[in-house]
């Protein structure tokens, strides 16, 4: 097996819409800190011996960079935006999101 592992840091904005009073309910940003976790099995490199190439990974998370998230994800919590992610990025294993320091949301999907 083999994995590849990116960090990225983007800011990006988003509001909620919470059932709750909420700050979350009105736009403000994020510096979203946001790791991507690629698997391939031992036979599944491409044919330019990589998982993906980590400038594919930039891409689609640069997306979020400097834009307003609800553009993309319609309730964009750090748990939608994980999964949003995790479908955009070829072989992804798992997505971490970390909103601010210390509150992070990690999505792998369900193991049977
Ligand atoms: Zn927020």
């Amino acid at each position: 097996m083999y994995e590849v592992h990116k960090t990225m840091t983007v800011a990006g904005a988003h509001h909620l819409n919470l059932n709750y009073e909420s700050r979350c309910s009105s736009l403000h940003g994020h510096n979203w800190r946001i790791t991507v976790v690629c698997r391939v099995k031992d036979d599944g490199l491409d044919v330019n011996g990589m998982v993906v190439d980590f400038t594919d990974i930039k891409k689609i998370v640069n997306k979020f960079d400097h834009a307003n998230l609800n553009d993309f994800v319609v309730q964009p919590t750090a748990e939608n935006i994980a999964k949003y992610l995790y479908e955009e990025i070829p072989h992804c294993a798992r997505i971490e999101v970390e909103e601010t320091e210390g509150n992070k949301v990690v999505y792998e999907p369900d193991r049977d």
